[in-house]
């Protein structure tokens, strides 16, 4: 018996560059986790056995921009550490996107002070915003299913116009 006989027709599927591109995409983000105050315990939470962000093809999280293509900001962030961020964020290749992760990262929460950015959206721009003090991992992860929503609708004249912006 041959192979062919032993896997059937097989056929011939046919699939949009954007759709595959999309796909590929979704299913293989590296988040760069940015952990700043109690939002972050949450999203550790979140790769642990109960949650297990890598369902979703997270294996990789790391406080490093190499390859990384998704940032969490998880926490109220400081005025001394935008610049931090923003850099790291500069060094992260592109296509990237960022989930602000928290009452605080997304409006500083109850922490109106000049000590604090009030959004993070100051600093980087927002894909995806997810509510809560601490939001739970249920949270974060409808904020990355959210994501990967969005990401499957990109169409190339997007991915264009984002490069050339
Ligand atoms: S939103 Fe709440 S849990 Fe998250 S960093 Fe702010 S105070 Fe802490």
């Amino acid at each position: 018996m041959g192979v062919g006989q032993k896997l059937g027709d097989l056929g011939v599927v046919t699939v949009r560059l954007e759709d595959a591109v999309n796909w590929a995409r979704t299913n293989a983000m590296w988040p760069m986790l940015f952990g700043l105050a109690c939002c972050a315990i949450e999203m550790m939470s979140t790769q642990a056995s109960n949650y297990d962000m890598s369902r979703f093809g997270m294996e990789l999280n790391r406080p490093s921009p190499r390859q990384s293509d998704l940032m969490i900001v998880a926490g109220r962030v400081a005025r001394k550490m935008a610049p931090v961020l923003r850099q790291l964020y500069d060094q992260m290749p592109d296509p990237k996107w960022v989930v602000s992760m928290g009452d605080c990262a997304s409006c500083s929460g109850v922490f109106n002070n000049y000590a604090l950015v009030q959004g993070v959206d100051e600093i980087v721009p927002v894909d995806v915003y997810v509510a809560g003090c601490p939001p739970r991992p249920e949270q974060l992860i409808h904020g990355i299913i959210t994501l990967h929503e969005r990401v499957k609708q990109e169409r190339y004249a997007y991915w264009f116009e984002k490069e050339n912006a």
